[in-house]
């Protein structure tokens, strides 16, 4: 018989476990705190259990723990790179920045992706699989062992597409917003999609107080089916339509990325056509400089082309940031740490 994924039980799931095996709810209570607030990587740690029962306990679960394969921290910001090895020797990337209002992480939500957005390294080589809730969770509980800090924000930007492995990622919210577990709430938890539009739907049905961040990237069709495939099945309209209504719905304000790209996106045409489609959208734009990837042709645009960008949006009346590039000596943008790590490896084979 296979042990059980232990961390992605939430508790009632963990006291029906406990019940089953004739154990009583206070050991569960004991167990869940140790796992989701002390954030331990093994039954031997739990010192107020029995040597029986951490014996009884190996037995029947195991403890979902991330590897530290490499770390990378940043001689700048602080920001630090992880590349973790998962049981079954894929690779995992996460990022932890240290911001003026605490720390938050970056986690993946899979492992590759299969959106094969053209700017990304996420993508290249593929889809893997999906990470389990305890598999997200592990990212975080990893680095606050290893930084020996609490991370109080959560953004899931890292690695794949949350939307694509929505059931796990579900999970993974309703543990990691437990009172009983790490307690962050729903407020200080951004969501990165690039636009599955049924599951924005279904996110909305939910109705979460998370911030939705909506990977644009272009103002139409034309360039968007260009740069992101996901664009032909559900296109700019039909997604804004979507980000709209979450607005409206949630009164949360939907982050919308825009990575800018030499002549790809970057024109003057582009931001006003861009400042036109999100009029009467309850949004902020947030401008990213895009990161070059080796495999990649893309481009980052011209500091002077960002700034006047923002400026055409600004004028239309919408809020917009530059996103400060964090981590630039570490390479931290998601995907490229384990593409170095794979080439590494196929060199030594
Ligand atoms: N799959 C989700 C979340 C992970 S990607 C999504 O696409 O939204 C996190 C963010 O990084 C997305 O906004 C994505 O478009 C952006 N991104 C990916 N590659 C990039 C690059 N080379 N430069 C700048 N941003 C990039
Ligand atoms: Fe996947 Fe997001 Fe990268 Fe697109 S940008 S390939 S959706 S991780």
């Amino acid at each position: 018989m296979s042990k059980k994924d232990i961390v992605s039980l939430n508790f009632e799931e963990l006291c029906e476990e406990f019940k089953e095996l004739g154990l009583p709810k206070f050991r569960a209570t004991q167990v869940y705190d140790w796992l989701h607030k002390k954030c331990v990587s093994s039954f031997e740690d739990m010192t107020n259990i029995s040597k029986d029962m951490i014996r009884f306990l190996s037995d029947n679960f195991v403890i979902f723990s991330c590897t530290i394969e490499k770390k990378l921290v940043s001689q700048y910001d602080n920001t630090v790179k992880y590349l973790f090895t998962l049981p079954d020797g894929e690779y995992l990337e996460c990022v932890v920045m240290d911001y003026k209002y605490g720390h938050t992480i970056c986690v993946s939500t899979q492992v590759g992706c299969k959106m094969g957005c053209a700017f990304c390294a996420s993508g290249i080589g593929g889809f893997k699989r999906h990470l389990a809730p305890s598999e997200i969770l592990g990212q975080i509980y990893a680095a606050q062992r290893d930084l020996s800090l609490r991370i109080s924000r959560i953004v899931l930007m890292g690695m794949g597409e949350p939307l694509d492995n929505y059931d796990n990622v579900m999970k993974f919210l309703s543990l990691v917003s437990d009172e009983k577990g790490l307690n962050i709430g729903m407020r200080h938890i951004s969501l990165s999609t690039s636009g599955i539009v049924p599951r924005i739907y279904d996110l909305l049905d939910k109705n979460l107080q998370l911030t939705l961040s909506v990977s644009l990237h272009a103002p139409n069709d034309e360039i968007r089916s260009k740069i992101m495939p996901v664009n032909n099945k559900w296109g700019v309209d039909e997604l804004l339509k979507a980000c709209k209504l979450y607005g409206d719905k949630t009164s949360r304000r939907i982050s919308f990325e825009y990575a800018m790209m030499k002549g790809v996106n970057d024109t003057p045409e582009c931001a006003k056509e861009l400042a036109l489609k999100l009029k009467g959208i309850l949004c902020h734009i947030n401008l990213i400089p895009a990161n070059e990837v080796a495999e990649k042709s893309h481009k980052r645009s011209a500091d002077s082309d960002i700034e006047s960008f923002k400026k055409i949006l600004e004028k239309y009346g919408h809020t917009v940031t530059i996103r400060r590039t964090l981590g630039s000596d570490i390479n931290a943008s998601c995907g490229q740490l384990r593409r170095e790590k794979i080439k590494e490896d196929n060199n030594n084979k």
